[in-house]
């Protein structure tokens, strides 16, 4: 026969699936001799029975009798009965803390006689009717289901009618009038009477319990928190006490470390003369723990000493619900206490000097999700400025600046030290110079993976993204919200985490972490410690880690500033960037180039400038890999919009003006390239296999610069990877063509300029047929923004705005599949490729340079299939260091 309750006696903390978390450390602390008042649990298994019956089983009733009983004699007293009659409180209990399920019913056991014995027993009648309307109302709320407003508002109307102004005032008549109108209340409301059974009003608050798992809050929290639907919760059944007995009385919550700061020593509030629920609702200011010593020494003393043991016996820190009744003290409940991402740093390396934990478990007592809010700016608590618009929060952080309406006006102010931000409806790679100049970036329309989100997170800038509510109108350039005009120049505070936007400047308070990783320099003294720990973490991850990581980056700066932070290399140099701005003109001469002696020279004009991009980035990165890819996206990108060229063609054509030959033929030229879908036509390795002496420009130039750094006496180590590979048969013509221009500059440097050719592995097709292209290959980098939007069908410029919000509150993903890897499809994928890359090349160098590459999940993914790499944006890379440690302990 199924045991679906188990005394607190029996069991232990490593019983949470069955017991719910409060029920297994229940148990524990009973186990340790610690004082709990007596009680029992009943299982998440009766839970599941509920749920998928409707029924709970049928044994359980009797189970509980039986359990009951079992606590009625050791207390000496009867569940309910008239005179000093046994009260029980009634908790949920999940094996994860779930907010939006019924929590606690307090005083089960009282109904119109049992208050009475209450009152003779304790000597005190104001506490008995208290704790009954406490009850009627609590279970009028959560076991009936009335809403909780209702009860306040007679409440508030018994106050005024008796001139006082909360509930502590009332008087015992009050009270008892109070009780009547709430269970009037209740039998108005739901046609049925506030049970008087004690039994009965177990069984109701039981099953309670188990319905408050499918509540409407309850499941979406748990989606949200990827939580199984089918896990349930259990039940805890304790005898109550009472800490609001007198002054001799009172109840607290307490923490082994502060878990704000981490800081060690006791921590924690106490009300006297009060009931646990009365500290954690705050209607009446706690006094700091440390005062129960003058108070009640002999509790306090035992406190402590009840906190270390379970410090020393979790080996972490936990937190504790007390009661002292009448100078005797219970512990209700313990649990691994929420810390800041702060208090996490401190504690866990804390702990591990103390020899309480190893430094491996340090390790996994943080995470990249904490590195990553200690790493950015945030704005000073104190700054009270209103939101007046809220959007996706897609690039974290804080920033102030003043408000500007495209890239030119960003850059000017910027250059004249103007901290800006720039606000458009979308951005395009035309607004990259704004992004660079501005501290944040703001658009009404488009998600996490949208232009703006995924460059501004790649130069670790802040970005809001969505912010439907603004209209921007560029031309007059102003925005509205809120019913307010904001002009060019005017004051912003954008808080890329929570996704707001403040007028006005709040405050900024700088990250200290990254001050510290930026340029080795001191930490302000308050928080030197904090930055100690966090550099002693990321020692032992740097140990740990069998994953190298690496940096997406291409400038200079960025490498040299991603080398600050720890990266082994570029794993992804994007070529891209560096065709736009004045070189522009030099592209489009390449474009519209008529025979191949136009374009040669429009080839050779652009070939200096990109050997001095590759030498310096080869400088900063010296001695280390520099994955440099070649030319990616369609040509189009480099060309100017198509409906404005038409229309700045049409008006001279209008007004009789001779047409401008070269806009007419970049028009030509823009409408021979225009593509319904130009991710998927001619970009990639297309390009260099249909525009003739491309690739070949920038092989020559990578090249070139190599032999450059060799002759300054550097240690360049630059490698060639070609975007988009779908077959063997595009990587090979493209790589005998690198290798010629390589022997090509070896030749006439008179040095072997050596540069391994990779691909990219980042279309479906590729990765099934890995193995052969592993052959053509010396490295792959998995491409998972790509392969993601292939793979899944998804555009990654579209979909977050247009249905990604609906996906995730339907559960159809738990997270975006653009921002976490999806180990199901994706992820197979990758998995394929890596076996069969492997078997046919067993030297073969696996990396990633996806935007995954710093995402915390998918750094585990990435080490479980054996990849050699990650590569990130050089903000992530202390967070990618640190997960790379934490998935190889
Ligand atoms: C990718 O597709 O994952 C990738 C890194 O390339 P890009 O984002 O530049 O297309
Ligand atoms: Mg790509």
């Amino acid at each position: 026969m199924t045991d679906y309750v188990y005394d607190f006696a029996r069991g232990g903390r490593g019983m949470a699936e069955l017991l719910g978390n409060k029920g297994a450390n229940l148990a524990e602390m009973t186990r340790l001799g610690l004082p709990v008042p007596r009680g029992f649990t009943i299982t998440t298994e009766a839970c599941r029975v509920f749920l998928s019956s409707g029924e709970p089983p049928p044994e359980l009733e009797r189970q509980i009798a039986e359990h009951v009983s079992a606590l009625e004699r050791a207390a000496g007293k009867r569940l309910g009965q008239a005179d000093d009659p046994l009260l029980l409180s009634v908790r949920s209990g999940a094996r994860v803390s779930m907010p939006g399920m019924m929590e606690t019913i307090l005083d089960i056991g009282l109904n119109d006689y049992s208050v009475l014995g209450l009152a003779k027993s304790s000597e005190r009648e104001r506490f008995a009717w208290d704790s009954y309307r406490r009850l009627v109302q609590m279970f009028g709320g959560t076991v009936m289901g009335l809403d909780n407003s209702l009860f306040e508002e007679t409440l508030t109307r018994i106050e005024e009618q008796h001139h006082v102004p909360d509930d502590s005032r009332l008087d015992v008549c009050d009270l008892i009038r109070t009780v009547e109108s709430f269970k009037d209340l209740i039998a108005e409301r739901s046609g049925l009477e506030f049970p008087q059974s004690p039994a009965e009003q177990l069984r109701q608050a039981v099953l309670a319990v188990f319905a408050s798992w499918n509540g409407e809050r309850a499941r979406l929290y748990r989606r949200r928190e990827r939580i199984p639907d089918d896990l349930g919760t259990a039940v805890t059944v304790q005898t109550m006490v009472f800490g609001n007995l007198g002054r001799d009385s009172g109840s607290g919550v307490a923490f082994t470390r502060d878990p704000a700061t981490g800081r060690t020593g006791v921590y924690g509030d106490y009300l006297p003369s009060a009931q646990g629920e009365d500290v954690v609702s705050g209607v009446r200011n706690a006094v700091p723990l440390q005062e129960l010593a003058a108070l009640d020494p002999t509790s306090f003393g035992r406190l402590q000493e009840y906190l270390a043991r379970l410090e020393s016996h979790y080996h972490d820190l936990c937190d504790v619900e007390f009661t002292i009744e009448r100078g005797r003290l219970w512990m209700l409940q313990t649990r691994v206490g929420k810390r800041t991402a702060r208090a996490a740093f401190t504690i866990a390396s804390d702990m591990a000097d103390e020899g309480l934990i190893t430094h491996r478990q340090a390790l996994s007592r943080v995470d990249g999700e904490q590195l990553t809010r200690l790493m950015f700016p945030r704005f000073d608590a104190a700054g009270t400025a209103d939101v007046v618009a809220r959007g996706v929060p897609a690039s974290p952080g804080a920033a102030v600046g003043a408000v500007v309406f495209d890239s030119a006006e960003a850059v000017r102010r910027a250059d004249a030290g103007e901290k800006v931000v720039l606000v458009r409806n979308e951005t395009t790679a035309d607004d990259l110079p704004g992004m660079i100049a501005a501290e944040a970036v703001l658009t009404t329309r488009g998600g996490k993976t949208s232009h703006a989100a995924v460059v501004a997170r790649g130069m670790g800038k802040v970005c809001v993204c969505g912010a439907e509510d603004m209209i921007v109108d560029v031309r007059a350039r102003c925005l509205v919200v809120d019913g307010l005009t904001v002009g060019e120049g005017s004051v912003v505070s954008v808080d890329g985490s929570e996704g707001s936007v403040r007028l006005g400047a709040v405050p900024l308070v700088e990250s200290q972490v990254v001050r510290y990783f930026d340029s080795g320099a001191p930490p302000d003294a308050a928080a030197q410690d904090l930055v100690r720990h966090v550099h002693r973490l990321m020692q032992q991850a740097d140990a740990a880690r069998r994953l190298e990581v690496r940096a997406n980056a291409d400038t200079p700066q960025d490498a040299a500033r991603a080398r600050r932070f720890g990266a082994e290399g570029i794993g992804l140099c994007r070529t891209e960037h560096m065709f736009l701005g004045d070189r522009r003109r030099l592209v489009e001469d390449m474009i519209l180039a008529e025979g191949d002696a136009e374009r040669d020279a429009a080839l050779a004009a652009l070939l200096p400038l990109q050997r001095a991009d590759f030498t310096g980035i080869l400088e900063a990165m010296d001695e280390l890999p520099v994955t440099i890819r070649l030319l990616d996206p369609p040509l189009h990108e480099f060309l100017p919009d198509r409906t404005d060229l038409a229309v700045r063609v049409a008006r001279r054509d209008a007004v009789g003006d001779p047409p401008d030959e070269h806009d007419s033929a970049l028009l030509a030229a823009v409408s021979r390239m225009h593509e319904r879908n130009p991710m998927l036509g001619l970009r990639g390795v297309r390009l260099g296999l249909v525009v003739p002496g491309l690739f070949a420009m920038q092989v020559r130039a990578i090249a070139e610069a190599v032999v450059e750094r060799l002759r300054a006496g550097g240690t360049p180590r630059a490698e060639i990877m070609v975007p988009l590979v779908d077959t063997v048969e595009e990587l090979r013509l493209v790589r005998e063509e690198a290798e010629r221009v390589l022997a090509a500059v070896s030749e006439e440097a008179g040095v072997v300029v050596a540069c391994p050719v990779g691909t990219m592995i980042e279309l479906p097709r590729a990765a099934l047929t890995a193995g052969r292209i592993a052959r053509e290959a010396a490295f792959f980098s998995f491409g998972t923004n790509d392969l993601t939007q292939t793979t899944w069908g998804f555009s990654r410029d579209d979909v977050e705005a247009a249905f990604f919000s609906a996906y995730l509150q339907k559960g159809v993903f738990p997270a975006s599949p653009f921002e976490t890897v999806d180990r199901e499809g994706v992820g197979r994928l990758v998995r394929i490729a890596v076996t069969e890359g492997r078997a046919v090349r067993p030297e073969l160098e696996l990396g990633v340079c996806g935007e995954h590459g710093g995402d915390p999940a998918s750094v585990h993914f990435f080490h479980e299939v054996g990849l050699d790499y990650v590569s990130c944006s050089p903000f992530r890379v202390p967070i990618a260091r640190l997960e790379a440690g934490r998935a190889a302990v």
